[in-house]
């Protein structure tokens, strides 16, 4: 059984539809893939219909962008409520600072190499969350660089000149507040160094207390030593680990299924209280 717990599409910065995602999943013959867009539930209705047509087993999820002393922090949380008040305004919140400063970085980056907002917003689909690898594909659209890995690494990296951050809730209030909607929260690669700067063991440990579910110890972007921090973190406070893609289609070189949590695991998540389940392969 390949279960695949982090996927993202056109309703964030992957490249497929929600449809394409899941068939994709139905290709690559997993049996359980999450739809976990950054900071929004806009693909989890196509997605959900998807699976159901498809037979391919769905987990509406989300990614839930935080930060901590600057330092930024992914949450993931699957099967909440998408309309729950608590959690809609922060994603509200971040969504909204999310364009502010893809604008700021445009603005930033329009000095030195050409680019416009509106060649940044032809690569956003409609409502969609705006991040920094549709800044990416403009980039690349305008000939500036080959591809979003190169976009990262020459312009768009965390402290680049041409960085600016977003407004995003701290990640132990998000823990309580993807709780609070009926989700179970997970962390997200928590020990990607080369993304940026990481939190300290002690805010992850906070996260734990405030009902953490999960560390996402088996990531494309962390090393093996990396991987094995996160499994003995996870030991040590009792956490559950998973593992995942973070598929983004095109946009990223792993495919679907490239990372999976363990059929155990899964049983456990779906065993916690939830405002509703996946659909079933
Ligand atoms: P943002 O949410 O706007 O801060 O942008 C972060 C997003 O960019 C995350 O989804 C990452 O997966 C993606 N990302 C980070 N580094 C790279 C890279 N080197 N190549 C492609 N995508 C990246
Ligand atoms: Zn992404
Ligand atoms: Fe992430
Ligand atoms: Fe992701």
């Amino acid at each position: 059984m390949i279960v695949d717990l982090h996927a993202h599409t056109l309703a964030s910065d992957g490249t497929d539809t929600p449809t394409e995602l899941v068939e994709a999943a139905a290709a690559a013959e997993v049996d359980v893939v999450a739809i976990t867009d950054h900071d929004t539930t806009a693909g989890w209705a196509e997605a959900i219909d998807a699976a159901t047509r498809l037979g391919v087993g769905l987990m509406p999820g989300i990614e839930v962008s935080c930060s901590w002393q600057g330092i930024s922090v992914h949450l993931l949380g699957y099967l909440h409520d998408p309309l729950n008040e608590g959690l809609l305004a922060e994603l509200d919140a971040s969504r909204e600072s999310r364009d502010t400063r893809a604008r700021r970085i445009t603005d930033l980056l329009a000095a030195d190499v050409p680019i416009t907002w509106d060649d940044v917003m032809t690569q956003v689909a409609d409502g969609a969350t705006v991040g920094r690898p549709h800044i990416a594909d403009a980039l690349v659209a305008n000939g500036v660089v080959p591809d979003r890995s190169a976009a990262f690494a020459d312009y768009l990296y965390t402290g680049s000149p041409y960085y600016a951050s977003h407004y995003a809730p701290d990640p132990v209030e998000a823990v309580h507040l993807v709780h609070a909607a009926g989700g179970v929260p997970v962390m997200a690669h928590p020990f990607a160094a080369k993304r940026g700067r990481l939190v300290p063991d002690e805010v992850i440990a906070d996260m734990a207390e405030a009902g953490l579910f999960a560390l996402e110890a088996n990531h494309p972007e962390h090393t093996d030593e990396q991987c094995s921090r996160a499994v003995d973190l996870a030991r040590d406070l009792g956490l559950h680990v998973t593992g995942s893609s973070d598929y983004h289609g095109t946009g990223k070189p792993q495919g679907l299924g490239a990372r999976t949590t363990t059929p155990e695991v899964l049983e456990a998540l779906l065993a916690e209280p939830t405002h509703r389940g996946i659909v079933r392969p």
